[in-house]
């Protein structure tokens, strides 16, 4: 070992340096279904609408730190309850990052998710030095009811992250489930809800039913992943005290004037997102179809399923210049899963035939 090697050996916690780098394969011309983007873009009509809007921008200043007029376009956007507030947060990810910033420092802190699910929660937790409690869902990638209520009770933790629909597996958990945890936790009930343009199903109504749930929100899987903006809803003194731990002007001026435009063009995201869920239903019917497949169903813009080997699978289908994500690597109940993401009706029938030869020995 070099002398730079020990230093910086002796300067991360040892948690940091066993930590995995959240990898981003490069998709350069690619078919890309990897990432749960909405594949389209907006009428030509509407970028120059946006063009103009962008002209008023001020770059050399700072961002308004609390824009409410945005705030309050995503609140109508939502149906966020009127009594409630909402944080705003750098993609949904800073979001996480906020409420998990609250914990450290506790001693025994801990937090609580269902395994697999989206991979942030623990990755941010470690990174914090916080204590995160993975319980295995069942085979069917549904919550185990009695393995959650008794890890509430053996390890209280204070925050329990609940992605729905889940992500990877794409299933919307047992709601009734979900009630029981919220009741029985002894801290804050996170729902994430980042696929709620294709789920059809929220705890948003809930907010006034329980004082410890937080509705999560972003914009990136219904069309502005390139955008960075989440939001958080629920009361107004859970919010205050995390809004300290945000940094004041974490949502640029491109984001906050481009957000706003694009939730007054809403329709446009609605008819795109309508299309993706059609979609969505050919593709698991067209992957059901496929005896060598078992898929998962799924109320998000993706589709889990298992096949007989998913390694070459995925290299397979790497060849013919299609990039979707194999889950493989994670082991447990994701061995031999693969996930690709809804793209447009051309996208999806190159998957499927690509899909087709790689299945093939
Ligand atoms: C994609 C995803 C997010 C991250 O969203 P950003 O707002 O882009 O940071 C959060 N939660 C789940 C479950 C996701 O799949």
């Amino acid at each position: 070992m070099t002398i730079l090697d020990d230093k910086i050996a002796a300067f991360f916690r040892p948690e940091i340096l066993k930590l995995n780098a959240y990898h981003v394969p490069s998709a350069e011309e690619m078919v890309k279904l990897d990432a749960m983007e909405n594949p389209y873009h907006w009428p030509p009509e509407m970028v120059e609408a946006w063009l103009d809007r962008l002209r008023n921008i001020r770059p050399n200043r700072y961002p308004d730190p609390q824009p409410e007029h945005l705030k309050h376009a995503l609140k109508i956007h939502a149906k966020v309850p009127e009594n409630m507030e909402i944080l705003l947060g750098n993609g949904s990810d800073e979001i996480i990052q906020i409420l998990l910033m609250a914990l450290a420092g506790k001693p025994e802190a801990t937090v609580m998710t269902p395994q697999p699910t989206f991979v942030m929660y623990q990755q941010l937790a470690v990174s914090l030095g916080l204590k995160c409690i993975g319980v295995p869902l069942q085979k069917d990638f549904s919550l185990d009811r009695e393995a959650m209520l008794s890890a509430l009770d053996q390890y209280r933790p204070q925050i329990v992250f609940l992605a729905y629909p889940n992500n990877p597996s794409g299933n919307l958990f047992d709601e009734k489930v979900i009630l029981e945890i919220i009741e029985k936790s002894p801290g804050l009930v996170i729902l994430d809800e980042a696929y709620a343009p294709f789920a059809q199903a929220s705890f948003m109504e809930r907010l006034s039913q329980f004082d410890n749930l937080l509705v999560m929100r972003t914009l990136s899987k219904l069309g502005l992943a390139g955008l960075r903006l989440g939001f958080l809803a629920g009361r107004r003194a859970w919010l205050e005290q995390l809004d300290k731990l945000r940094l004041p002007y974490n949502i640029n001026v491109l984001t906050q004037i481009t957000a706003e435009f694009a939730l007054a063009n809403a329709a446009v995201f609605e008819q795109q997102t309508a299309q993706i869920r059609s979609d969505r239903t050919k593709m698991y019917q067209q992957l059901q179809n496929l005896p060598q497949v078992e898929v998962f169903p799924s109320a998000a813009n993706f589709i889990l399923f298992r096949v007989p080997d998913a390694d070459t699978v995925f290299h397979k289908l790497k060849q013919q210049g299609i990039l979707i994500k194999n889950l493989h690597p994670s082991g447990g109940l994701l061995t031999n899963c693969l996930r690709v993401t809804i793209g447009t009706p051309g996208e999806n029938e190159v998957f499927l035939t690509a899909l087709k030869t790689a299945l093939t020995p």
